[in-house]
């Protein structure tokens, strides 16, 4: 008999937030301090050729800067470019250099592997596609907003719910804690950059949407390449077709909801469910 089958978040819940800010500004310190108040995640996206030289003052932070800000954070550091260029314009080996190049500075600099990107003016072909996903890349964030809260279908085209500008981000946010999501996961993605709460004087905005969403036990707070993984860990699980048995073959513990039952399953585990 069919019953419904769907991934679980850890914890068994069926919401992730996960926020996306670029350029590696200045902001970035006190947004930080916003989400961590409130126990949210973000990935920063970052190009690694173009710090600040140290000891100026620029909205771009310094190589040490951007050191201290970062490492050991919680948060997730991506590529940006190397330059921030406009990807879809140059030769495809000087994409490949702006992604590479970006990748390996930011893997030397904070000592881990950097698998995720945000296109800099959100702007992409095909062609840059193709590339970056040569390049490593497994996921790349565009700049459109669809005010919805779907999975992605395609990593590198990924697309926001929405920018932190948007007159309907608080009414989203409600629609998004509402929801029951007893059917498919659902995930509420924030994009912007920090300086532009400067620029706006509208801190509160970030402040308002932090406190209202943040620290809630029924939503997982994750950067981007956290959420990824964990997808394709799931996608790794080995069901029977009735799905009464399923074997986890990754290092991950996976949850997922048969109807209205949650199960976990530990890494190596199979588990007989009748
Ligand atoms: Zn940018």
């Amino acid at each position: 008999m069919a019953r419904s089958l769907y991934m679980r978040f850890p914890g068994g819940v069926s919401k992730t937030l996960t926020l996306s800010y670029d350029d590696g500004v200045k902001q970035d310190i006190r947004l930080m301090e916003i989400l961590d108040k409130n126990g949210i995640k973000c990935t920063f996206n970052l190009n690694s050729g173009i710090y600040s030289p140290e000891g100026t003052t620029y909205n771009r932070m310094s190589r040490s800067q951007i050191t201290a800000a970062y490492t050991n954070s919680g948060h997730e550091v991506a590529v940006h470019a190397y330059n921030h260029p406009y990807l879809e314009q140059l030769p495809t080996g000087a994409v490949a250099y702006e992604i590479v190049k970006d990748r390996e500075t930011l893997e030397e600099q904070f000592g881990t592997i950097v698998r995720g990107m945000a296109y800099p003016y959100g702007t992409y072909s095909d062609e840059v596609v193709d590339t970056l996903r040569l390049c490593g890349i497994v996921y790349a964030r565009t700049v459109i907003s669809t005010e919805k809260f779907d999975m992605p279908t395609d990593w590198l085209r990924l697309p926001a719910t929405c920018h932190h500008k948007n007159p309907r981000l608080m009414d989203l946010a409600k629609r998004f804690v509402d929801l029951k999501a007893d059917r498919a996961p659902q995930m509420f993605y924030l994009w912007g950059h920090s300086y532009e709460f400067d620029n706006d004087n509208n801190w509160n905005v970030i402040e308002e949407f932090a406190e209202y969403i943040g620290g809630r036990e029924d939503i997982w707070y994750a950067t981007n390449i956290e959420i990824y993984e964990y997808q394709q860990a799931y996608r790794q699980l080995i069901f029977s077709v009735d799905y009464n048995t399923v074997k986890n073959p990754t290092a991950y513990t996976l949850w997922f909801a048969i109807e209205k039952t949650v199960y976990s399953i530990a890494p190596g585990e199979t588990l007989k469910l009748s």
